[in-house]
């Protein structure tokens, strides 16, 4: 596989690979490890917390965090699973960094296991009930090709409505 990585970019709402259900990756091909190395760089430079492949346009199940009280902070995480925790719900505000500009609240479990193979290649298994849980699971909807406008509230829905079509509009319009 030939693929310049220094070339991958953060792509942004309503690109369609956003919307693809991705799939899993050899953890022991060195390209994956290049791209995961990239994605960290690339979720720093933006400053975020977390990023997942769709978002530099591959549809490939990885997604990276970068969560300040966590060890270690960058963690990278292959073809991750994810249990959820059905009896504890929060709402919080989200936003990603393919949707500049827009925050909703997201209704999610609390607690999640993960079980995904890391940077090394080696598998290995997590659990959270606070900000790191919630990560996983905004990044593992991104595997899934779900975004936060389709878990937002009505609310939500009627305030982001222009500024979603506005960026559908300047998409179709080319840059
Ligand atoms: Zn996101």
């Amino acid at each position: 596989m030939t693929l310049n990585v220094e070339q991958l970019r953060i792509v942004s709402y309503p690109d369609p690979v956003l919307r693809q259900k991705a799939t899993p990756v050899d953890p022991a091909d060195p390209t994956v490890r290049a791209v995961a190395l990239r994605m960290i760089e690339l979720m720093h430079e933006a400053e975020g917390v977390g990023l997942a492949a769709p978002q530099i346009a591959l549809s490939w199940r990885i997604f990276v965090t970068n969560a300040r009280d966590a060890d270690p902070v960058d963690r990278v995480y292959i073809n991750p699973r994810l249990a959820l925790g059905r009896d504890d719900w929060c709402t919080e505000e989200e936003g990603c960094l393919s949707l500049p500009g827009i925050h909703v609240k997201v209704r999610r479990p609390h607690w999640v296991r993960i079980e995904a193979i890391g940077l090394d290649g080696e598998p290995f298994s997590m659990e959270d009930d606070g900000f790191l849980a919630r990560i996983w699971q905004h990044e593992n909807d991104h595997l899934d090709g779900v975004l936060i406008i389709d878990r937002m509230t009505p609310i939500d829905r009627l305030a982001t409505r222009k500024l979603l079509r506005d960026m559908r509009v300047s998409a179709e319009a080319g840059p």
